[in-house]
């Protein structure tokens, strides 16, 4: 694992979120005008047709993605207070416990003493289920997510890549670790990025870019270490309010 560390930190600012969502989008629409065309310059009404669905199938990812992204962004940070991240996970647990598949086991572990954030519950909800559901599809054949949360600085190996930063004095270390598939370099590089995603159709690429978002809402940082074939472990740090 040391020497597999990595560490994806992209995107700078909700601009850059922006534009990319821009782009993605105009992409689709240059597949919906393709297909378009396509199917008004074939003579034969079955190829024409498959065509269109194609085209359809196109339009509903727009529509998809548009839905999310209207969402993106401004539900965020709307409820900050002082919450215990503990009750917050396990109370999520038992939801969380019940959507799982039976070969997930989902194991908790927290450090005795407040862990006490400043934050929106429901964006910390966000963040957890988000790295779960991502833990149980990188385990098709079962296996063990772990929720981990305790006071602890950022290690050495991460503080070159907090840039400016000003760092708290204390952080709680909220980590999700599973057995699962893992990465290798060129998806950890990506797996900020909006729209990227290795599940086909049936994944967004948003569930990381909006966990990154909130993390850097709440002046945090987030750190992925990962290795093909040995699993996934998300580090997030936020500051501990007392
Ligand atoms: P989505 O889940 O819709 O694909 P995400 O932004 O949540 O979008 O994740 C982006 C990509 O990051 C995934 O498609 C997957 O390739 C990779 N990924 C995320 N979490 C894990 C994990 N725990 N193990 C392996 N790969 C992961």
């Amino acid at each position: 694992y040391e020497e597999q560390i990595i560490i994806s930190h992209k995107m700078e600012s909700v601009r850059r979120l922006t534009s990319s969502y821009a782009h993605e989008i105009k992409n689709m629409l240059t597949g919906v005008k393709g297909f378009a065309q396509l199917a008004l310059q074939t003579e034969n009404t079955e190829q024409a047709k498959s065509y269109m669905e194609k085209l359809l199938s196109i339009v509903d990812s727009v529509s998809m993605n548009i839905k999310e992204i209207l969402g993106f962004g401004r539900e965020f940070g709307k409820n900050p207070e002082i919450i215990e991240l503990k009750d917050v996970i396990k109370n999520l647990s038992t939801f969380l416990k019940a959507s799982l598949r039976e070969n997930i086991d989902l194991i908790l572990d927290f450090e005795g003493r407040p862990l006490t954030v400043f934050a929106d519950k429901t964006d910390i909800e966000k963040i957890i289920t988000n790295l779960v559901l991502n833990a149980q599809d990188a385990m098709p054949e079962g296996g063990e997510i772990r929720i981990q949360a305790k006071v602890k600085q950022i290690p050495d190996k991460f503080i070159s890549l907090t840039g400016e930063k000003e760092l708290a004095k204390e952080y709680i270390c909220l980590s999700v670790e599973d057995t699962g598939v893992g990465m290798d370099e060129q998806t950890r590089e990506k797996i900020f990025e909006p729209f990227f995603t290795t599940k086909g159709e049936k994944g967004s690429g948003l569930g990381l870019t909006t966990v990154y978002h909130i993390v850097q809402m709440l002046n945090g940082f987030i750190f992925v270490e990962s290795e093909p074939g040995r699993g996934t472990k998300f580090e997030i740090y936020i500051p501990l309010k007392q």
